[in-house]
């Protein structure tokens, strides 16, 4: 069978521990076989961020602003106990981190459904994204333990260095709390377009939940800056891909949700989708079937898995026993990844493919074959397999399915 070919280069940024191990296995099993990979090759590994001075952090992000696509294996995230390990000149920040500031960007995490695992509310069928605006509010809050009775006021002054705005917030007449949260308006649309170009990629309805009822000037701007945007710039584009833009009122998207069969993507704000992820991923099930997008206003995407580097197996690994280290997201991350590469090149045989490789992940867990983390959870009990025995299941479906 002739290899399929690619047009421009996949940004591919590998990384730590054990799933750098899978990531090697993933491309010379499931995809090289097929696949003539084209990638541009950023090593993210902790070791060459400290050899570069995390320079290779930047240039994979720049990497991705260029060609449009990239993915992303599992990083450490240094802190002072991987300092002492990799003997570590600084504490580099979170790779992942520096990307979304580069490339601006907004992350959508998506559970990995299968039949045989089923989500703890009945209704969900189909998986539930969520994006989550990864900036201010609370996270960037000023807050103060209000000791005494006073006053306290809502205070404005510009650059020219007049007062243009001031209220009381309130007169305490005993000792309180009191925080001051802002965002910014570039924000909220870097976000809504994120949200807007994801919901076409997924061709999915997408939901934005706020309080504007209750915060009449705060989230009542990102329902505005959504509305805007949309009227603007999406409207034709949802109607031609036969998908809805909604906004709700968050506790009727919470309630809607519990209702709904899935298959839709859920816009939340910084604390919403901080409590509302955590939610989803816990009721579809485990952590190691959850994959994540970055995904940036002008539409540059890099995917990963959603789980960390599994340390624990690592170590076991480098002593020479078997792990049983559940691959599945990181395989995602590189069908998300092919599959989108393939829709921008105009190549149709490098979607199909990446179709075919989760339909061959998907198959052998609905088979009863699968790792340790989600045995426990099937709904017929099941015996796991290491994770050799887990790429051989898979590889052999792959073949077949690569065949018919
Ligand atoms: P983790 O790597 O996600 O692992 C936590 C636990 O979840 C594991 O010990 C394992 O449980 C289970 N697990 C996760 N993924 C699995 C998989 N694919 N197959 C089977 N089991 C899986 O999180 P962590 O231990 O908190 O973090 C380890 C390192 O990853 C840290 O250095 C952290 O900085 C980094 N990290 C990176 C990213 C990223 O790059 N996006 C995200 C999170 C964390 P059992 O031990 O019970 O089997
Ligand atoms: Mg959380």
């Amino acid at each position: 069978m002739a290899k399929i070919m690619m047009k421009m280069p996949l940004v591919e940024l590998d990384g730590d521990e054990m799933t750098r191990i899978l990531w090697q296995k993933i491309k010379d099993e499931l995809l090289k076989p097929y696949v003539e990979l084209k990638t541009e090759y950023y090593d993210l590994g902790l070791p060459a961020r400290e050899a570069t001075q995390d320079q290779v952090t930047v240039d994979a992000a720049n990497a991705i602003a260029k060609y449009g696509v990239g993915v992303k294996c599992a990083t450490i995230t240094p802190n002072a106990q991987r300092v002492e390990e990799y003997k570590l000149s600084r504490m580099w920040k979170s790779p992942n981190g520096t990307l979304r500031a580069i490339l601006d960007g907004t992350v959508f995490r998506t559970p990995i459904v299968v039949n045989n695992i089923r989500p703890v509310v009945r209704t969900w069928t189909r998986p539930i994204t969520i994006a989550r605006h990864a900036y201010g509010d609370i996270y960037k809050a000023t807050e103060y333990r209000v000791p005494e009775r006073g006053k306290a006021e809502l205070v404005f002054t510009n650059d020219a260095g007049e007062v243009t705005f001031r209220e009381t917030v309130y007169e305490f007449e005993c000792p309180g709390v009191l925080q001051g949260s802002y965002n910014k308006d570039s924000s909220i649309y870097s976000f809504a377009h994120a949200c807007f170009q994801y919901a076409l990629t997924l061709k999915q309805d997408l939901w934005f939940s706020a309080k504007d009822t209750i915060s009449k000037q705060y989230d009542h701007r990102f329902k505005d800056i959504f509305a805007e945007l949309y009227e603007k710039e999406y409207k034709t584009k949802f109607e031609t891909a036969g998908i809805r833009y909604r906004y709700m009122l968050i506790d009727s998207a919470v309630a809607g949700l519990m209702q709904c069969s899935g298959g839709v993507l859920w816009a939340c704000k910084n604390y919403d989708g901080d409590v509302m992820s955590d939610m989803v991923s816990s009721a579809f099930g485990s952590l190691a079937m959850m994959t994540s997008v970055l995904v940036s206003p002008d539409g540059k995407y890099e995917y990963e898995a959603a789980h960390g580097t599994v340390q624990d197996h690592y170590y076991r690994h480098l002593k020479g026993e078997r792990t049983s280290t559940n691959p599945v997201a990181t395989v995602f991350a590189w069908t998300g990844a092919l599959r989108q590469r393939g829709t921008m090149d105009g190549l149709p045989e490098l979607c199909a493919f990446a179709d075919r490789l989760e339909q061959a992940c998907l198959s052998t867990i609905e088979d009863g074959v699968m790792t340790g983390d989600i045995a426990p959870l099937c709904d017929t009990p099941v015996e796991a397999v290491d994770t050799d025995t887990f790429f051989a299941a898979v590889r052999a479906r792959l073949d077949a399915l690569m065949q018919a």
